[in-house]
Parts: structure tokens; C-alpha cells; sequence
């Protein structure tokens, strides 16, 4: 029996690591790029098929309209996304919470200029990566995670937490620490544009760390093996 990457149950269909709709179809890239070469599969049980339960989506979403994100991003934005919310225009009232203007410093000219601020869903998105980063373990070792991991955006603002300043220098210091961690490590993936992953194995192998990269911009470290 082929078990689940996320449980030890049967599993009954195969799931995209990250989810197929992230990648642009041929119809949508300029040129007819194939973005979706070699995507990812491991096999699923139907409940942790992200597919099934719409969190796919949503996480499409949120990484194409962060701005860390790369062109391609915005090509999924202008096609597949606006192809969405016009079919189903609840959609994106049901995705976004509350959406405020903001300034944005731009990092090399120092410009400001003005994006939105959209409230994120965060239990419904760490969801969604967790079960992305253990799918992605489950491809990378062929087998299944089963300790403790800790995910951590580093792209997320957390702007109504008390202690939102503190959390912006603890994410601040993890984005350093990953830099440096993953400075010559491979990246994995037939389409970097769109994603790839990097894996720093500890000295036992009880723990490891991945990073994931969408869109070149949005960056993930994930610790496997540390409680929270
Ligand atoms: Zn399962």
C-alpha cells in the first residue's frame, strides 16, 4: 500500500507539490513558455489534497500579489487569477479580509509609492505550507515526515499583532540566517521562476532545514525537527 506524504493512510490520488495551479499555463506566457515541466507529485490521501479542499487557491493568491514576487507572478495575476474572481467575483471577497493602502519604500531608490496591505488568513496559510513543506520532504527523501516543523514566511508582515515590531526583527533575522545558510546549496526545481527548493540536512538526521522560493521573491524557511 502507498501511503499518504502527510499520513499514514492509503493514498488514493497524487498531489502537485507546489500546487499545479502556481505555474502558469503555456496559454499565458509569453511565447508559449513551458513553465509546468517535471512539476512534483506525491501520493495523497483525500484529505490532504490542498485540490480538494480550495487551499491551493488561496495560497496561489497570496504569493502572486505579495510584492517580493517576479514578473511571472503578475502574469498569473492578469490571467489565471483575474480569470478566476471574474467567473466567481466572491471569491475574492471571501480571500481577502481587510485591504488597506499603504507606502511602500522602494529598496534601492528609496521612492515611496503606494501597494495594498491585504489581511491574510494565517491559520488557513500556514496550513497550506506546512502540508507544502512536507510534500516537498516526501520528494526530496521518498519518505514521510512525521516529527515537528516550524514554517516561516519571511515575505508576511504581521502589522495588528502587540508585538508586531518584534516580530518583524525575529522574521528579519531568520531571512539573514537563511541567506547565509543557503548561500551555495543547489536549487531544485525545472522551474525556478516559478518555484525551487533548497535542503540543508542536519548532522542526524532528525532534523533539516528546506527553504522554498516562489517567484524568485517570496521566501519560506522551514525547520524540521524544532518544536514551537
Ligand atoms: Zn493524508
Amino acid at each position: 500500500m502507498r501511503t499518504c506524504y502527510a499520513c499514514s493512510n492509503e493514498a488514493t490520488t497524487g498531489e502537485h507539490v507546489p500546487p499545479k495551479c502556481l505555474f502558469p499555463e503555456m496559454k499565458d506566457t509569453p511565447g508559449g513558455t513551458d513553465l509546468r515541466r517535471n512539476l512534483f507529485t506525491v501520493p495523497s490521501c483525500d484529505e490532504h489534497n490542498t485540490h480538494k479542499s480550495g487551499d491551493d487557491e488561496y495560497l496561489a493568491v497570496v504569493l502572486a500579489i505579495n510584492l517580493p514576487a517576479n514578473h511571472v507572478a503578475q502574469l498569473q495575476v492578469s490571467s489565471k487569477i483575474a480569470r478566476a474572481v471574474a467567473r466567481r467575483p466572491k471569491l475574492a471577497a471571501s480571500m481577502m479580509g481587510r485591504v488597506e493602502p499603504v507606502l511602500i519604500a522602494d529598496d534601492r531608490t528609496l521612492e515611496l509609492y503606494e501597494a495594498s496591505q491585504v489581511e491574510l488568513d494565517g491559520l488557513r496559510f500556514e496550513r497550506t505550507l506546512r502540508l507544502l513543506s512536507l510534500g516537498i520532504y516526501f520528494q526530496h527523501f521518498d519518505r514521510r515526515w512525521d516529527g515537528s516543523l516550524r514554517v516561516l514566511p519571511e515575505f508576511i508582515a504581521f502589522p495588528y499583532e502587540q508585538n508586531s515590531a518584534e516580530i518583524a526583527n525575529a522574521v528579519a533575522t531568520v531571512a539573514i540566517c537563511s541567506e547565509i545558510l543557503f548561500k551555495d546549496t543547489p536549487h531544485i526545481g525545472a522551474n525556478p521562476s516559478v518555484f525551487f527548493y533548497q535542503i540543508h540536512e542536519g548532522e542526524d538526521s532528525a532534523t533539516c532545514v528546506l527553504r522554498l522560493t516562489f517567484y524568485e521573491g517570496c521566501k519560506v524557511t522551514v525547520y524540521f525537527g524544532i518544536n514551537d
